[in-house]
């Protein structure tokens, strides 16, 4: 018995037995510490590609949205900004929707379902992929390397990175997806000229390069917010904000938001991208200084755990969702709760 297999069974024994329940209600009730848990979705789709974000089919998405309409309060991102005011008073565990990068299956998809359970979410977007067309670059990189490991490749050249693409070309198919994402983990820390150079230089060997996937439209992103969902700003070109100078970090930043507002689109919230502490700008003091300049209210981080009360609006922890059994959601989200109690006692 694996790792995963052991880990799934005792979520679920203790999800059976009402273990998890009972804790939730001691830390609740006897405590009196209801927390919010912010949830972080990407892709609601059947299947993504070979370094697609998180991707959930759209009937386990549904499965996960009727269990926590069940279960917790269902906030939107006003309560939580009245929340981190200390204007909200918590009676019960609650949880935020808010999906990142603004796939065309958040609206295809995940829209229709939350509208079916009369739940809203906060949809974040960076402003080039869907405004101008130019898709994320990890969606190129991911069709790139699709293209290529279908054919035997000849680079008829040296570049720093060349062996670890080789290593994926002649990988067998069940290494594929792996090395896949160590070729991605190379890219993401490149500069983003060089980052930019490299994926161009290998995607001319590809005669035919397959379609990324589709991202909403600016219909769509107007639709969304007349039916009393958010948009949210996700930087222009979706980069690494923590290897960026000032310059770069700024244009991101500010462009990112304005370019939105200008097509009538309310940004109140930001989203950092990848959005583990390392990942985000260096100079944090000044970042948020320019978030509070452009009237950002709320920002959010992909760290794992519960809402700090006590902590920055601008590092609002979230936690990635993927598609795993109710029961090991719910023990993640109790364990986080606990997490956060402990640090805080
Ligand atoms: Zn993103």
């Amino acid at each position: 018995m694996n790792f995963y297999v052991i880990k799934k069974l005792v979520a679920t024994i203790l999800h059976k037995t009402k273990l998890i329940k009972l804790a939730a209600s001691v830390r609740t009730k006897g405590l009196k510490k209801p927390r919010i848990i912010v949830l972080c979705y990407h892709r609601i789709v059947e299947q993504g590609g070979l370094i697609s974000p998180q991707c959930i089919s759209p009937k386990c998405f549904e499965e996960q949205v009727c269990y926590f309409k069940n279960h917790f309060s269902v906030i939107n991102m006003t309560d939580l900004e009245r929340y981190m005011s200390g204007d909200f008073v918590l009676l019960h565990d609650a949880v935020l929707f808010t999906f990142d990068d603004g796939y065309e299956d958040n609206y295809t998809h995940a829209m229709p379902i939350l509208e079916k359970y009369g739940l809203k979410g906060c949809f974040f977007v960076a402003s080039d992929p869907v405004l101008k067309g130019r898709p994320y670059w990890v969606d190129e990189l991911s069709t790139v390397l699709q293209a290529l490991h279908k054919h035997k490749h000849d680079f008829n050249m040296s570049f720093d990175g060349l062996s670890l693409l080789q290593r994926f070309i002649d990988s067998p198919e069940c290494d594929k997806g792996i090395l896949a994402k160590q070729v991605f983990y190379y890219v993401n820390e490149l500069p983003l000229v060089q980052r930019n150079e490299w994926i161009h230089k290998i995607r001319l060997v590809v005669p035919e390069l397959p379609k990324t996937p589709a991202l909403m439209n600016l219909a769509q992103l107007k639709n969304l917010m007349e039916l009393g969902h958010c948009i949210g700003a996700h930087t222009v070109s979706h980069p690494k904000l923590s290897l960026l100078n000032r310059e770069q970090v700024e244009h991101e930043l500010i462009e990112g938001i304005l370019s939105l507002r200008q097509q009538d689109i309310m940004i109140d919230y930001f989203a950092y991208p990848f959005g583990k502490i390392e990942d985000l700008p260096k100079e944090r003091t000044y970042f948020f200084s320019l978030l509070k300049k452009y009237q950002i209210k709320l920002a959010v981080t992909t760290e794992d755990a519960a809402v700090d009360l006590t902590g920055s609006p601008y590092l609002v922890h979230r936690k990635v969702m993927s598609a795993q059994s109710l029961a090991q959601i719910a023990l993640k989200l109790e364990m986080l709760k606990w997490q956060f109690n402990l640090k805080n006692a």
